[in-house]
């Protein structure tokens, strides 16, 4: 089942969505060559916990942070470290969670740290506001994952159809998923109210992926480059409402 969130509900994940690309901020001022991944994990915890919200991350089926910061062919869910030393070059993805009052709010950016994957980077941003376009609902989910294929795909890149987005709202995932290919015209109506956590993953190489020995970081098998932009998005009778919005000010 869907859920559909009242007006009231929708206005408490968008005060999580506001610690959300606050502590995106802090973690993307750390993102530097030198710094420790664990570090830019710290700065989003200082800074989720001082808004008095709890890390979403933190503690979810025993993962040991409060982000995941993924580089280079690592697609998701990369394990932060005191001994993971950023390099100029590498490709850092930055997911972060957020529970307040009950609430969730979810979002995800990737930098380059020097001039590398410009287009990559470029296509996974267009993915998501292209999906987020088609958040109205006049459109089906089908809809929203097509465009994110199509998208990728119009770009040279390809998606990763191993791990989806996902409806969000009192809990961290929430039916509907959001597969980033999919046909037009399928699946689920979008309704007015519905919260939808859209996440591309974008890659340079093949699509599949393996989980790694940490049993957490998921990576291509090709080793190819991965991108992953995310928002948390609520479908209004008008344009959709992006409550993760702000990030890319600083990305
Ligand atoms: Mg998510």
């Amino acid at each position: 089942m869907i859920n559909v969130k009242s007006a009231g509900e929708v206005e408490v994940m968008a005060r999580a969505a506001a610690i959300v690309v606050d502590a995106m901020r802090e973690a993307r001022r750390r993102a530097e060559p030198g710094s420790s991944t664990a570090a830019l994990d710290h700065a989003v915890r200082k800074t989720i916990e001082g808004a008095g919200a709890r890390p979403a991350f933190l503690g979810y089926m025993g993962f040991p942070a409060s982000s995941c910061i993924s580089l280079n062919a690592e697609v998701v869910h990369g394990i932060p470290s005191p001994d993971r030393i950023l390099v100029e070059g590498d490709v850092v993805s930055v997911d972060v969670g957020v529970l307040l009052d009950g609430y969730y709010a979810d979002a995800a950016f990737t930098v380059a740290l020097g001039d590398g994957a410009a287009e990559l980077l470029a296509c996974g941003r267009r993915c998501l506001e292209n999906a987020v376009a088609q958040c109205r609902a006049v459109n089906r989910l089908g809809d929203v994952s097509h465009v994110i294929e199509k998208t990728a795909q119009e770009g040279g890149f390809d998606v990763v159809r191993e791990y989806v987005g996902h409806g969000i709202g009192a809990k961290m995932h929430e039916e509907p998923q959001v597969p980033n290919y999919g046909l037009p015209g399928r699946g689920p109506r979008l309704v007015s109210g519905m919260a939808l956590a859209l996440e591309p993953m974008v890659v340079t190489g093949d699509w599949r992926t393996k989980v790694s020995g940490d049993k957490w970081t998921v990576v291509t098998q090709d080793g190819g480059l991965s991108a992953h932009f995310e928002h948390t998005v609520v479908i209004t009778d008008d344009e959709p409402r992006v409550l993760t919005r702000g990030w890319e000010e600083f990305v």
